[in-house]
């Protein structure tokens, strides 16, 4: 899971919201322009 950050609007947002859209871009304002953001410390690591 990781979360993104948008270059315009700088907006974050998960990838589960990135995947409703066509393409990668904001699913506020539309930029395609998308940073993806780490968080540093705290890792989750999801066991299927
Ligand atoms: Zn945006």
């Amino acid at each position: 899971m990781a979360t993104y950050r948008c270059g315009k609007c700088w907006k974050t947002f998960g990838d589960d919201q990135l995947k409703v859209l066509p393409g990668i871009r904001c699913p506020y304002c539309g930029y395609k322009i998308i940073y993806m953001v780490r968080k540093s410390g705290i890792k989750t690591v999801k066991a299927i």
